[in-house]
């Protein structure tokens, strides 16, 4: 499902509103980050020269990165606050007593998790009849069956299959088949020849045969199994898109037959696959990247059979590495957190497991914590914020110089067809078929996935349903859906420092305000404008808007590519202005359509200044509190190359920089830093 997301984090859950839980159980909750921090702000810094170490200096130093986070920020204060609320109510669902089946449910699969002794006893045990499964192909055709087995039970290998909405038509979902099959984070820590991806690809094959021998292969043999690996996922990486080519929709349009895709790429026997994997029978499909499949046909025949079963132990082994004992954990993570994220030590255990329910069973879960965080009112406040900021893009449209009235006409049409999604889905999810166990977690982590790939392909050549969230309702996020046209916050989001019931306007604003109109924007980014009011890729734009469009799209991302993200001993790493385009829009968008609500509201006559900051000065400096973060060198170099979203220092001196008010409101003018020369502006 394409989503653009707020910022990325793999999971992320919150607190809550109102905390009214008194019990025992309670412990070690932090208190509330608070919305707008003087005691954060730098005040030796010149908010002209560099806005980010004036909003966010004193904080960024007296918060060093944790031993067990690669980056810490003021979004991960709330999600690490959040960790402990959902302890809390796991631990009152496991416990014995009285509970709702869903309780019962949430509160095993966390006691699973928990219990080491049990998945110490079992050590490879629940790995080997599915490693015995790989040994017993024979042929090609039971490799393909094996994919098929793996893809339903969420097992990633080879290539993907999901549901999407048909990109020409949004009412019906399809299914789609595209590129995939890579174990690290891009294609090109495969294929680039710089020093850092010769180490990184050097320290991937020392942990591939690391964890071929805990899966009982002796050393010699695990280290070419080690080599086979990255031999055949380097091949899978040649044959996939680059990344920032895959954001235009238009890349992955490739609507065929089943016979079609089929007969291109005879080797992948995907007549079987399809009767396989558990899908609903279908006669027609989209191919995320055609050529992938080309090209790994031959890949399928000049690699042998036992290189491929190689692979598929591979793929096997590392998606049950955290669910089995403490020797495969801790690899998995001398790998993955500490070496490609510069994690200098493991969560504890119990904010791992917290994490892994919230993942597997999360709108369960999330029930729970709806019931307990999540006030009334919650959905009616939000609403009122996001009307207003309905309104500013309105106003904001109309206002546009360089945009005829008939492309404008579209874009109210847009505008009005948005639907807003606040808080928690209408109905929750049932996930009564679900077993688990308590002593069972790699078995109930399998049961669990494949549950959700079910779920998913159930929705195959099927109306498309719109009502289906992308986040668990804990998660400290939001995402806009081109083919849906909605914009979503999740309850996490909707709470201090993004919202406070007892903070200023101007606070609110700066905070999810701006959150509201980046969400609004990714409609109308270089991705989100290629798609109608329904959601289908249907160009509602004049010849001449477009290319208005694309200059004012091209100034942001050249402006973006100049900012350096990482600068250490091996060198120095700049932002992708390509790659980033999108998020960077929504960005300036948001803060502007955030701005004019505001003004809408409190109008232009200057209230009495709080903390010694008036309304504009305190907008904009909750903007930048939101972003205050600290970031190893290692996970800003990862995110550069995978990450949509620039680091935050950029999201807020970028998008100030080009910002007329907040220069207006710190006073700052022309030849200093945050006055762009060249200010780039879409929206
Ligand atoms: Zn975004």
């Amino acid at each position: 499902m394409m989503t653009r997301v707020f910022f990325v984090l793999s999971v992320v859950l919150t607190a809550t509103f109102c905390l009214a839980q008194t019990s025992a159980s309670s412990e070690g909750v932090p208190k509330e980050i608070p919305s707008f921090d003087v005691t954060a702000i730098d005040k030796t810094a010149d908010p002209c020269a560099d806005f980010y170490q004036y909003a966010c200096g004193t904080w960024m130093k007296n918060n060093p990165v944790p031993g067990d986070k690669a980056r810490w920020g003021r979004f991960d204060e709330l999600y690490e606050r959040n960790l402990y609320i959902l302890r809390d109510l796991l631990n009152e669902a496991k416990a014995p007593g009285k509970h709702a089946a869903t309780e019962t449910m949430v509160g095993a699969y966390y006691g699973s998790c928990m219990d080491e002794s049990t998945i110490e006893k079992k050590g490879t045990a629940p790995l080997a009849p599915e490693l015995e499964r790989i040994h017993g192909i024979k042929t090609k055709a039971d490799l393909i069956r094996q994919v098929a087995y793996m893809h339903r039970n969420s097992t990633p290998a080879l290539f993907a299959f999901y549901p999407q909405p048909d990109l020409h038509d949004s009412m019906a979902t399809i299914a789609v088949l595209d590129q995939g099959g890579i174990t690290l984070p891009d294609r090109d820590y495969y294929l680039k020849d710089d020093a850092k991806s010769v180490e990184t690809r050097q320290k991937y094959v020392e942990h591939l045969q690391k964890m071929f021998e805990l899966a009982g292969d002796k050393a010699e043999v695990a280290a070419a199994e080690a080599k086979t690996v990255l031999t055949v996922e380097t091949g899978l990486a040649q044959s996939s898109m680059d990344r920032t080519v895959r954001r235009d929709p238009k890349t992955r349009d490739h609507k065929m037959t089943v016979a079609e895709i089929a007969g291109a790429a005879p080797n992948f026997d995907l007549a079987v696959y399809f009767a396989d994997n558990g899908s609903p029978k279908f006669t027609s499909l989209n191919v995320g990247n055609p050529d992938f499949f080309k090209q790994v046909n031959e890949q399928l025949n000049s690699v042998a059979l036992d290189d491929w079963k190689v692979y598929l132990r591979w793929k096997t082994i590392n998606d049950y590495a955290t669910t089995l004992t403490k020797a495969f954990v801790e690899e998995d993570f001398l790998f993955n957190g500490k070496y490609m994220s510069g994690q200098q030590e493991m969560e504890p255990r119990w904010k791992r497991c917290v994490k892994a329910t919230d993942a597997n069973l999360g709108m369960a879960l999330g029930k729970l914590y709806v019931d307990r965080t999540f006030g009334a009112d919650g959905k009616e406040r939000t609403l009122k914020l996001v009307q207003a900021i309905e309104s500013a893009m309105r106003q904001d449209v109309g206002e546009l110089t360089w945009m005829s009235d008939t492309t404008k006409k579209k874009a109210y049409e847009k505008l009005d067809a948005i639907v807003n999604n606040i808080g928690y889905p209408d109905t929750w999810r049932d996930y009564s078929s679900v077993v688990v166990k308590a002593d069972d977690y790699a078995g109930n982590a399998v049961r669990a996935g494949a549950f959700e790939v079910q779920r998913q392909y159930k929705k195959i050549d099927r109306p498309t349903d719109r009502k289906d969230w992308g986040m668990t309702p804990p998660t400290v996020n939001a995402y806009y859906r081109p083919p849906m046209n909605d914009i979503n916050f999740p309850a996490g989001i909707l709470q201090p420092p993004f919202y406070g019931k007892l903070m200023d306007d101007a606070v609110n604003f700066g905070g999810i305000g701006v959150v509201i109109g980046h969400e609004l924007t990714h409609g109308f980014d270089d991705q989100g404008r290629k798609y109608d009011a329904e959601g289908n890729l249907r160009d509602w734009w004049t010849a001449d808007d477009g290319k208005e469009f694309e200059q004012r799209a091209d100034c942001t991302a050249k402006e973006y590519s100049g900012f350096v993200s990482v600068k250490d001993d091996k060198g120095e790493v700049k932002l992708n202005g390509k790659l980033t385009l999108g998020e960077n829009t929504a960005d300036n968008g948001g803060l502007k359509l955030a701005y004019m609500a505001l003004t809408s509201i409190i109008g232009n006559t200057p209230a009495k200044p709080i903390d010694g900051y008036t309304a504009a000065q305190r907008f904009f400096l909750s903007y930048g509190q939101i972003w205050c973060q600290n970031v190893t060198d290692q996970e800003a170099r990862k995110r550069v190359l995978t990450d949509p979203h620039s680091p935050g220092r950029w999201r807020v001196n970028g998008a100030v920089q080009n910002s007329a008010a907040f220069q207006q409101a710190f006073g700052c003018t022309a030849g200093q830093p945050m006055v762009a020369a060249n200010a780039c502006r879409v929206w």
